[in-house]
């Protein structure tokens, strides 16, 4: 339980103004003895498919919807990549990985999925964790993390995915925050502006 606590400390550090080191100095090296956890592991690899995501987060703002982005990708190759839609598609559902799911299981089948990576640009709500799950996707790397967009955006439903994948018999490996200072500052350039008090997805 304590070192729940302390992974939480860490994954949300950077939404505050020390860095990973003070933090890191102030309550010690967490161990991470689970697969799933990496925040202070080296991302490089899932890098440029976050970068990806932002952009087409970016890409959703400019068609007038939420900033969002995400990409399906096996052996290193990007297979689809999806928007937030909440606003063009009038349909609250619609947010990325739910865009991305759905177009996943109607295009691929499940021997295929099961061999996939989810890539999005922010930790997937309870919604769309959910829909990973029951897509049979066994990956999901995200850039910033649901707690450091709750803060920014005034969120009413923060799920750290984690914690909900925990609940299933499955597992699911979670990795992130990667780059979480582009996908923070993608969000500071958003919310705020947008809505002054907002609602994030
Ligand atoms: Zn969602």
């Amino acid at each position: 339980m304590v070192l729940a606590v302390r992974r939480e400390v860490v994954c949300a550090v950077y939404a505050k103004p020390l860095g990973y080191t003070a933090v890191i100095w102030a309550i010690g090296m967490p161990t991470m003895p689970e697969t799933s956890y990496n925040c202070l592991m080296d991302t490089t690899e899932h890098e440029p498919f976050i970068r990806q995501c932002y952009e087409l987060a970016q890409q959703a703002v400019a068609q007038g919807d939420h900033p969002f982005g995400a990409v399906l990708v096996k052996d290193g190759q990007v297979l689809l990549t999806a928007v937030n839609t909440i606003f063009s598609q009038r349909d609250i559902t619609r947010h990325a990985e739910m865009n991305l799911v759905s177009q996943a299981c109607r295009l691929l089948d499940g021997e295929t999925l099961a061999q996939c990576t989810l890539y999005t640009s922010t930790e997937p709500c309870a919604m769309c964790t959910g829909a990973i799950f029951w897509a049979g996707i066994p990956t999901i790397v995200y850039g910033c993390d649901a707690v450091a967009l709750g803060n920014i955006a005034t969120g009413r439903f923060v799920v750290p995915s984690r914690e909900l994948l925990a609940r299933a018999t499955r597992p699911t490996t979670v990795i992130g925050p990667v780059l979480p200072e582009e996908g923070c500052a993608l969000h500071l350039a958003y919310w705020p502006l947008r809505y002054g008090q907002s609602l994030a997805e």
